[in-house]
């Protein structure tokens, strides 16, 4: 075994550090209830999981389908909560709920139908192959509509503001989707706190229709005090956790 101690160090003292940053955000803007942090451990091995999980964390955050299925067979600890939080091809769908609790990036209809229909096999199946690790899951998925924030429509990902609450609907009417609320990317060389304030007013707006639906992911390493000032529920913080990323080769 590699001697991980350094490694699980350095793990302790940035979660301290985004912990005391959320605890300090949290009283700067009067906030009661605290948001569920997401460590987005994207490019980072298994090893970091295992770490992750001995120091307490049990939300973690993947981006790419291929690497998180891996990870999640290779971490099958049932107490880890596995949240898919990047662009989502519909062939991917089944995949995906083979082990993911939520998915925050859900941006259009097309892929609604194909979450519904791949939660619905896997509630036939519970032990064929497609069903992956269902044992112990929950029948629902938690489903965030991802909302495109930035200026042009141009970016990263995401429905429309206009189109939003029609992808809330279609998942809102389907039998092993939870529709969770409201998740968004500040835009790049944009105002966080003016993002975010819209993406509060589109949550309101859902939560007005769907009052369950009262979730806002939103935040990352860069930004988290801005999304905690304006109701984030659910923090997606990666770098400052993990360290940088390798580039993407
Ligand atoms: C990578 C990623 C994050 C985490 O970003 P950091 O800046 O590393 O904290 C959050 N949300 C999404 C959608 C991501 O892809």
């Amino acid at each position: 075994m590699a001697d991980t101690s350094g490694r699980r160090a350095e793990l302790e003292a940035n979660l301290q550090r985004v912990n005391k940053r959320i605890d300090d955000a949290m009283a700067a803007c009067g906030g009661r209830n605290r948001p569920t942090l997401i460590v987005v451990t994207k490019f980072f091995p298994p090893q970091d999981l295992l770490l992750l999980h001995e120091l307490g964390v049990r939300d973690v955050g993947e981006n790419r389908d291929q690497e998180a299925a891996v990870k999640a067979r290779e971490v099958p600890d049932p107490e880890l909560r596995w949240h898919f939080i990047g662009q989502l091809q519909t062939n991917k769908a089944r995949s995906v709920v083979g082990y993911a609790h939520s998915v925050h990036s859900v941006d259009r209809s097309s892929l609604v139908s194909a979450l519904e229909k791949a939660m619905a096999g896997r509630a036939e199946h519970p032990d064929s192959p497609a069903g992956g690790t269902t044992r112990g899951r929950p029948a629902v998925l938690d489903c965030f509509v991802q909302v495109n924030l930035s200026a042009e429509g141009t970016g990263r990902g995401g429905a429309h503001p206009s189109d939003a609450l029609e992808v809330a609907a279609r998942i809102h009417d389907s039998d092993h989707l939870r529709l969770a609320g409201v998740m968004a990317v500040a835009p790049l060389g944009g105002d966080p706190r003016e993002a975010f304030s819209r993406l509060a007013g589109l949550s309101s707006e859902l939560v007005s229709r769907y009052p369950a639906a009262s979730g806002i992911s939103a935040g990352m390493s860069g930004d988290l005090e801005h999304a905690v000032a304006a109701g984030a529920t659910h923090l997606r913080v990666g770098s400052d956790v993990l360290g940088a990323r390798p580039p993407v080769g």
